[in-house]
């Protein structure tokens, strides 16, 4: 056996060093490096007896110490600090080697990094890791992007440290360039969507029902032995029932309400905006976090009036079963949605994503593991039509199932001026959508008039535009 490593590692940050490890564990001899040296021997000291490390502590070493041809994942704070390891490594590699980028990267510098590395013939492959720290150490969802030359490199050693889902490892190849990286963006938008509906039922449970973060535990606990069974909803049931050691209070009752961002919800968004995707699923999570950042405007807001009557509840676990409904319903769009993301960026950069792929991958191993998935990869076997996933007769089903309640949720709620964006946002998109009529003639009436915008006609061909401020005649345009 070659005294080299198979496979190198440079960042040994919880994230790095968790995957170093996973490979180890997994057979690989793994060359490990890190910007300041401490992290690699820290590695080597407390986890060294895990498997075959090779501790190196320069780039350059780190290069020479790997098999050709080179297999290299860089796992550094994502933007610049990617940029000045890449700048600093590429001048050392060959043609064939091949670089993963398997921080959070956004996916347009992934495109533009590859784009950069493609005539020096090394391969760059933006790869999304979801599942966190826990995830890179036992096995994360991974979604690489790049060359399929490159993947055919990487595959086995990604099989080998996925996690994995009835005997099928969670990687897959995503796509050409940024398409991995674009993935695991979208993931993480559909995880924001998630979390909001989540936090908006446990608002509902708390704020109409009265009832205390303890039995709201409960409440999820039986949740998450049905059809929303899943990682988030098990995590909501531990931390709702968790009691602070110092104050002996609930502990949602002791942080801050401020929900923080990284970036990748916004990234999602901004992206969605441009290829007129509407993830207002995900836009409203993202929008509820910022509103929960902003300590001045709601001090502010605090004393505007709200309804003048509380909410009467006659039947508390009709309401409970209510609220099931409305969130399953509610997270049917969000990831209809997302995946129509997916498909939206899949044709826009010509990507060809298998979104039935991408849902067995985050089967297992990511933030927003589930049962669900598993739905959502079998509707994609049946059905690809514009509609999505609301094209599938289950989810049809499900949607119709839940009418009754979705709609008393979102009544009550208004009602007791109590917060729902993302479960009425789901909502207004269903009642969109599904509309066979759309105020949005008159819209375009109204830009007519104001810009001579044109309009077309339901019962002629052609563009037409009136004239407003003359006679009122309308001519062809
Ligand atoms: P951080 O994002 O906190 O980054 C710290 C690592 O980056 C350290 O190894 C640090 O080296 C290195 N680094 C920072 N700047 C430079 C630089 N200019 N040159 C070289 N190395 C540099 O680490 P995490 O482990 O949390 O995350 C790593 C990547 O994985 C990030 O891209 C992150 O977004 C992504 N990710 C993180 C997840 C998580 O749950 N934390 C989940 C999924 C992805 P040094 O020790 O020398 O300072």
């Amino acid at each position: 056996m070659s005294d080299k490593a198979n496979i190198g590692v440079t960042g040994l940050a919880v994230m790095g060093r968790n995957l170093a490890r996973n490979l180890a564990r997994n057979g690989q001899r793994v060359a490990v490096h890190n910007r300041h040296r401490e992290r690699t021997d820290e590695l080597i000291t407390r986890f060294g007896d895990e498997g075959k490390f090779l501790a190196t502590g320069s780039l350059r070493e780190l290069v020479d110490t790997l098999e050709r041809p080179r297999r290299l994942v860089i796992m550094v704070k994502a933007g610049t600090p990617t940029d000045a390891v890449i700048d600093e490594l590429v001048p050392m590699l060959d043609s064939g080697d091949v670089l993963v980028d398997a921080g959070n990267a956004n996916f347009t510098d992934t495109r533009r990094r590859e784009a950069a590395l493609i005539d020096r013939g090394v391969h760059f492959v933006g790869a999304g890791v979801s599942g966190g720290e826990e995830g890179a150490l036992h096995g994360p969802s991974i979604m690489p992007g790049g060359s399929t030359d490159a993947y055919r490199e990487l595959e086995p050693i990604l099989r080998s440290i996925a996690a994995n889902v009835d005997g099928t490892p969670c990687v897959t190849h995503v796509g050409a360039d940024g398409a991995g990286h674009f993935v695991k963006m979208v993931h993480n938008g559909i995880e924001y969507a998630d979390m909001q509906l989540i936090a908006e039922t446990y608002d509902l449970l708390r704020k109409v029902l009265g009832r205390e973060p303890a039995e709201i535990a409960e409440t999820f606990r039986r949740f998450n032995t049905g059809r929303l069974n899943s990682y988030l909803i098990e995590i909501t049931a531990e931390v709702l029932g968790h009691v602070d050691s110092r104050t002996s209070r609930p502990f949602v009752d002791v942080v801050l309400d401020q929900a923080e961002q990284k970036g990748t919800g916004r990234w999602t968004v901004q992206n969605a905006l441009e290829l007129a995707s509407p993830v207002t699923g995900i836009a409203e999570a993202v929008f509820a976090r910022s509103i929960s950042g902003q300590p001045r405007l709601r001090a502010d807001a605090a004393g505007l009036p709200g309804p003048s009557t509380e909410p009467v509840v006659d039947a508390p676990e009709r309401f409970v079963a209510d609220v099931e409904r409305a969130l399953y319903a509610s997270k049917i769009i969000a990831y209809a949605q997302g995946f129509d993301q997916i498909q939206a960026g899949s044709e826009t950069y010509e990507w060809n994503i298998d979104l039935g792929a991408i849902a067995t991958i985050w089967r297992g191993g990511c933030i927003i593991r589930a049962e669900f998935l598993d739905r959502i990869r079998a509707a994609y076997d049946q059905t690809s039509g514009p509609a999505g996933l609301l094209a599938d007769d289950d989810f049809r089903e499900a949607l119709g199932e839940a009418q009754d309640s979705w709609r008393r949720v979102v009544a009550t709620a208004t009602a007791a001026g109590v917060p729902v964006p993302g479960i009425s946002t789901a909502l207004a998109y269903y009642d969109t959508v599904r509309a066979q009529r759309l105020p949005a003639a008159l819209i375009q009436g109204q830009r007519d008039y104001f810009g001579a915008h044109t309009y077309r006609r339901t019962d002629l061909a052609g563009v037409f535009h009136t004239e407003w401020s003359a006679d009122r005649s309308e001519h062809e345009d």
